[in-house]
C-alpha cells in the first residue's frame, strides 16, 4: 500500500483487484444481492453497536438503531445508511482493502456452471461488500466510527485504487453511497428496492426504513409456532441466513424447548457441501439470540465440530444481552442447549432416514464425510452416530450403500462378527482374496473405500455387541452355521495339509522369507487364491498404510502372517516335488514371488527390482521345461 501526504491514495490487494475484475466480467450476475449485501453489513454494524452499548454504557444513547435506503433519482445515487459502530481510517483499510479469508477469492474464481448463483454465494467469503461494484461505477464510503469525533470518506470506482481523506461526519455510523452505473437507474426506484428489500433482507432484526416506510416489520419466524409457517417462510429465511439466493435447505429443522432450558431454534441443513467442493473446512456456527436480539453471528459452541453443516439460529430467553464470548464458553445454560441440539440433529437425521432412504442418501453424499467424524468426537452419542452411517458392501457387489443395521438383519443368526475390507478402489476390493471364503459361506463384507471409513469403523470396535473385523484379521471367527456350506473344501484344504511334502514346503518359505513375516502357515479360509496375508494387530494393512503416510515418520509396516492355500495346484505341486534337493532353491523363489504376489494383492509393494529378476528367472525355468514337449 502506498500513501502520499497530499494525496491519501491506496492501492486494493491484488486479490481484491482479481475479484473485482471477476464481478465486474461475469455474466449473469444477480445485482440485487448486492443491496442485500450492504444491508446485511449495516445490520452487522448495528448489531456490534448495540453489543458494546450494552457492556459499556458510556456509548449508550437513545437514538433507535435503523438503516435507511435513500433513492436520489436525480443525482443516479442509492444510499445506504446505518447508525452503527461505524470504521476509523485504519478500519477502513484493513476491512474494505484487503480479503479477510485467504480462500476465498481461489474458491469463486473456481466456481463453474450457474455463474448467477455462483455470484450470489459472494456473501459467505467475506467479500460482499464488494458487490457494491456491480451496482454503482464509484463507491462512496462515509464514516465516524463510535469512538471518534470525525470522520472519513472513502472512495473507489473500482479498479486498482481507493482514497481515503478525512470528512466532517455529523453522526456515527456509516453511509455507502452508490452512483449507479448508467443502465441501473431502476435501482433508484422505490417499487424496485421495496421488492428487493422485502425479498432478501425481511429477516433483518433491525428496522429499514425506505422513504419513511418500515418495509421489514415482521416477527422473527423461529418464535412463532411451527403450525403457523410455511414452506416459504422457512425457505427465505434460510436464504437470509446463508447469504444463499434461490437456494432451497435440504431440511429444516423447528425446535422449542423450554426444560431444562427455554430455547427457540430453527436449524437448516444446506444442499451442498462446500468442503466437499474443496473449499476447506467451513467457517461455521449458529446464530445466538438472547431475547430475539443477536449476540453473536458465528457461536461454535452451541453443535459439535461434526455437525458445522447445520446453519441457523437459536434464541434463549435464559441468556443475559450482555454476556461476552469468554463467558459464554464455560456456561452451563451453552452446554445443556447444545446437548439438546447435538440429540435433536442426529434424532432428525435417523428420521430421515427411517422415512426415505431416497432423501438420506442425498443429505449422507454430501455430508456423510462430515457426520462419521463424530465417531470419533461425540463419545456420548457415538451409537446414534454409527446407525446413521452407510457403507458399500458385498451384498450388492458394492454398488450400494447399507446401514450397520441392514447388515446386521442380512446376518447369520450366530454371526458374532461384523466384517469389513479396505482397498484402495473396488475393483481392488473385489478381487482380494481374503474375500473367497466369505463368498463360500455367504457372509456379507463391508467394503471400505476411503480409509477413514475404516478408521471410524475401528474406533467404534462394536457395533450391537458385535465386534467389527477385518478380512484379513487373525481374529476372525466364522459362524458355526456356516461350516457345512464350506465343509467340503475345508476338508479338502485340511487333507491337502496333511500330505507329507506340505510342511516341507512351508519350512523352505520359511527360510527364504521368514524374516519378512511374523509367521507362515496352512490356510483355512482360502480355496482358490495361492496365498494371503492375515495381519495380528487390530488394523488392517490398507488402515495401516493410511496412517502411515499421514504421519511425519515412516514406521515400517508390522509383519502379517502369510497363510498358504494348501490344496491350490501349485502349492500342491511343490509339495510334490519338495523332497527333492535340486529343487529346493526354485521352491524357495516360488516362496518369494508368492508373497510379493500377496503384497501387491493387499496394496503393499514389494521389492521391483528383486522382483523381476526373479520373474524372468521363472520364466526362463518354465520355458526351458517346455522343450521336450514342443520337439
Ligand atoms: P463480511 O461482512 O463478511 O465481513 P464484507 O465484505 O461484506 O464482508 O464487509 C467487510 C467488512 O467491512 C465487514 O466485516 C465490516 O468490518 C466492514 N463493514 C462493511 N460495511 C460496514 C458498515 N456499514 N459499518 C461498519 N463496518 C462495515
Ligand atoms: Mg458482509
Amino acid at each position: 500500500m502506498t500513501e502520499t501526504k497530499e494525496n491519501q491514495n491506496y492501492t486494493f490487494q491484488a486479490e481484491i483487484k482479481q475479484l473485482l475484475h471477476l464481478l465486474s466480467h461475469s455474466l449473469y450476475q444477480n445485482k440485487e444481492i448486492a443491496i442485500r449485501e450492504l444491508v446485511s453489513n449495516a445490520s452487522d454494524a448495528l448489531d456490534k453497536f448495540r453489543h458494546i452499548a450494552l457492556t459499556e454504557s458510556k456509548y449508550a444513547d437513545e437514538t433507535p438503531l435503523e438503516i435507511k435506503v435513500e433513492p436520489d433519482k436525480d443525482q443516479k445515487v442509492l444510499t445506504i445508511r446505518d447508525n452503527g459502530i461505524g470504521m476509523t481510517k485504519e478500519e477502513l483499510i484493513g476491512n474494505l482493502g484487503t480479503i479477510a479469508h485467504s480462500g476465498s477469492l481461489d474458491y469463486l474464481k473456481n466456481l463453474t456452471g450457474d455463474a448467477k448463483k455462483d455470484v450470489s454465494l459472494i456473501g459467505q467469503f467475506g467479500v460482499g461488500f464488494y458487490s457494491a461494484f456491480m451496482l454503482a461505477d464509484r463507491v462512496e464510503v462515509i464514516t465516524r466510527s463510535y469512538l471518534e469525533e470525525s470522520g472519513w470518506q472513502w472512495e473507489s470506482s473500482g479498479t486498482g485504487e481507493f482514497s481515503i481523506n478525512p470528512a466532517e461526519v455529523e453522526e456515527r455510523g456509516t453511509q455507502i453511497r452508490l452512483y449507479l452505473k448508467e443502465e441501473l437507474e431502476e435501482f433508484t426506484n422505490p417499487e424496485r428496492l421495496k421488492y428487493i428489500l422485502t425479498r432478501y433482507s425481511t429477516f433483518v432484526p433491525h428496522p429499514i426504513l425506505l422513504e419513511g416506510e418500515h418495509v421489514n416489520n415482521q416477527q422473527p419466524i423461529w418464535v412463532e409456532p411451527k403450525s403457523q409457517l410455511t414452506d416459504e417462510q422457512y425457505e427465505s429465511f434460510y436464504q437470509y441466513l446463508t447469504h444463499r439466493t434461490d437456494e432451497k435447505p435440504l431440511w429444516h429443522l423447528h425446535l422449542s424447548a423450554d426444560s431444562p432450558i427455554q430455547f427457540h431454534s430453527i436449524l437448516y441443513c444446506s444442499p451442498h457441501n462446500l468442503e466437499k467442493m474443496g473449499f476447506g473446512v467451513m467457517e461455521h456456527g449458529l446464530h445466538l439470540c438472547a431475547k430475539r436480539i443477536l449476540v453473536e453471528s458465528q457461536c461454535r459452541e452451541l453443535l459439535p465440530e461434526y455437525l458445522r453443516f447445520v446453519q441457523g439460529i437459536v434464541d434463549s430467553a435464559d441468556l443475559p444481552l450482555n454476556v461476552s464470548r469468554e463467558s459464554l464458553q464455560d456456561n452451563t445454560i451453552f452446554r445443556k442447549i447444545k446437548k439438546v441440539l447435538t440429540k435433536k440433529v442426529l434424532d432428525h437425521l435417523q428420521k430421515i432416514a427411517e422415512d426415505s432412504k431416497e432423501e438420506y442418501l442425498k443429505f449422507y453424499n454430501e455430508f456423510g464425510i462430515t457426520i462419521r467424524e463424530g465417531v470419533n468426537q461425540d463419545f456420548e452419542n457415538r451409537n446414534k452416530i454409527a446407525k446413521l452411517l452407510r457403507f458399500r458392501s458385498s451384498d450388492s457387489n458394492g454398488e450400494e450403500l447399507t446401514s450397520l443395521d441392514d447388515y446386521l438383519s442380512r446376518a447369520k443368526e450366530d454371526q458374532k462378527q461384523i466384517y469389513y475390507i479396505g482397498g484402495p478402489s473396488l475393483p481392488q476390493i473385489r478381487n482380494n482374496p481374503n474375500l473367497e471364503v466369505f463368498k463360500r459361506k455367504g457372509l456379507e463384507v463391508l467394503y471400505l473405500v476411503d480409509p477413514v471409513d475404516e478408521f471410524a469403523l475401528a474406533q467404534l470396535f462394536t457395533y450391537e455387541e458385535k465386534q467389527i473385523v477385518s478380512v484379513d484379521s487373525a481374529d476372525i471367527e466364522f459362524p458355526e452355521s456356516t461350516k457345512e456350506a464350506d465343509g467340503e473344501e475345508e476338508t479338502k484344504a485340511e487333507e491337502a495339509a496333511q500330505a507329507p511334502g506340505f510342511e516341507k514346503v512351508v519350512e523352505l518359505f520359511k527360510e527364504a522369507i521368514g524374516d519378512q513375516v511374523e509367521d507362515i502357515r496352512a490356510s483355512k479360509r482360502l480355496t482358490e487364491g495361492i496365498c494371503t496375508l492375515v495381519s495380528t494387530g487390530g488394523i488392517s494393512t490398507q488402515l495401516e498404510q493410511a496412517l502411515n503416510m499421514s504421519s511425519q515418520q515412516q514406521m515400517p509396516l508390522s509383519k502379517r502372517i502369510m497363510e498358504v492355500n494348501a490344496s491350490a495346484p501349485l502349492i500342491k505341486r511343490l509339495a510334490d516335488i519338495s523332497g527333492n534337493e535340486q529343487h529346493q532353491e526354485f521352491i524357495k523363489d516360488c516362496g518369494r514371488q508368492i508373497y510379493a504376489n500377496a503384497m501387491l494383492s493387499a496394496g503393499l509393494l514389494p521389492n521391483v527390482e528383486e522382483m523381476v529378476h526373479r520373474v524372468d528367472d521363472l520364466l526362463l525355468n518354465a520355458a526351458q521345461n517346455r522343450s521336450s514337449i514342443v520337439t
